[in-house]
């Protein structure tokens, strides 16, 4: 069975309570236009249907339907139509024409664009020639004080129930919009940072730290040999570590310090305001948190990291140039022995100028 959800079904289930309350208010519209001419009985049944029977029925279709957009855009059709019919029938009478021909039109517009707009105004201009055919009305009659009262609840209801649903779709499109912009900055597997949106964090805070002067350190932490992890105790728990290790980094850090995913088992850090030093500190206590900890399913398992630490210096040219020193100083990390904290000396040759604490 397709359980898929059906393109429009929302679409056509909101347009069902304004086209209800429209034509229930209409209704009062066209009756007291057409009440002095004595319409037959036919006439007041296909009024009646039409404002009371019409909604239900148009919600119906298109929500049996393969394809309730279409059927929905065909059901604005069929209103347009109907209201142009009204018109011709009412002999345009000018309050309650335009009463209900704006009405259909802003809904037109409000769900179709100018598009199903001017395609609705054909389908008024058609029905409206038809229905002064069929009745041939008295054209332009005079407007009775019961005409103008008829009218009052639909000027006043109709737009207030667009003008809600309209305010509905923007709120949803906050929400939506809101949700895909947290959705592209997180990482899935861990939800903190992705490396996009932590590398555009870096950028700004290099251009902090160069305007007003500001101590900032920027770190690269690496799992040692997560390889073997994976490859001794499968994928599922390897992904699990990768959780587990972003739930201790985010724990151990400040509120202000801002953790990332730079991807793999590759982890990052700003930490603003914080000299070399600091970070050091700040980085040795995370990586003997995590060397202690203890697996819940296999104590054996044992992680140890290894980290590079590099602090803003006027001597970087941009961010690029200072997460090339935490790389330079993580490279030093690993090929000095792993399971260390590793640092950046700015001004030296990056190879040269790391120094390891090692425990
Ligand atoms: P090193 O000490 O040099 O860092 O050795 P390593 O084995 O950790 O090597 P490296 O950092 O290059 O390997 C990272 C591995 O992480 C490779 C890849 O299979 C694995 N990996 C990357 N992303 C994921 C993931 O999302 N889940 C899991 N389970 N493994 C991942
Ligand atoms: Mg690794």
């Amino acid at each position: 069975m397709n359980t898929l959800p059906r393109k429009g079904l929302s679409f056509a289930r909101r347009m069902h309570v304004p086209r209800s309350v429209g034509l229930g208010v209409g209704f009062f519209v066209v009756a007291a236009a057409v009440y002095p001419s004595h319409p037959p009985v036919w006439v007041w049944v296909a009024m009646v249907l039409h404002g009371y029977g019409w909604p239900h029925i148009a919600w119906l279709m298109a929500r049996s339907s393969k394809q309730p957009y279409a059927a929905e855009r065909r059901n604005l059709i069929y209103d347009s139509l109907a209201g142009g019919f009204w018109a011709g029938a009412m002999g345009f009478n000018p309050l309650p024409t335009v009463t209900a021909l704006a009405m259909i039109a802003m809904n037109n517009i409000a769900a179709g664009g100018p598009r199903l707009f001017a395609l609705g105004s054909l389908a008024q201009g058609v029905a409206a020639l038809a229905a002064y055919w069929i009745f041939l009305p008295q054209l332009f009659p005079v407007l009775t004080q019961l005409q103008v009262y008829a009218c009052l609840p639909t000027l006043v209801i109709y737009p207030l129930a667009i003008g809600l649903l309209s305010y509905r779709v923007a709120l949803q499109l906050s929400r939506s919009k809101k949700a895909l912009e947290k959705l592209s900055t997180t990482d899935s597997l861990t939800g903190l940072m992705n490396h996009g949106a932590w590398k555009d964090l870096l950028a700004t805070e290099f251009n902090n730290c160069r305007t007003f002067n500001r101590q900032n350190s920027a770190a690269l932490i690496d799992i040692d040999h997560f390889k073997t992890i994976n490859d001794t105790y499968g994928h599922i728990i390897g992904d699990n570590v990768l959780k587990q290790l972003s739930g201790i980094l985010s724990a151990s850090l400040r509120e202000t310090d801002l953790a990332g995913r730079y991807g793999g088992d590759e982890f990052c850090v700003i930490l603003p305001d914080t000299t070399v030093a600091q970070a050091t500190d700040i980085l040795e206590r995370l990586r003997r948190t995590v060397h202690a900890h203890t697996h819940a399913t296999f104590p054996d398992l044992k992680l140890s990291l290894s980290i590079g630490i590099a602090a803003y210096g006027p001597h970087l040219d941009d961010a690029g140039a200072w997460l090339h020193e935490a790389d330079m100083a993580l490279y030093a990390a690993k090929s000095t022995g792993r399971n260390r904290v590793a640092w950046a000396m700015p001004g030296l040759k990056a190879c040269e100028s790391l120094s390891a604490a090692v425990e």
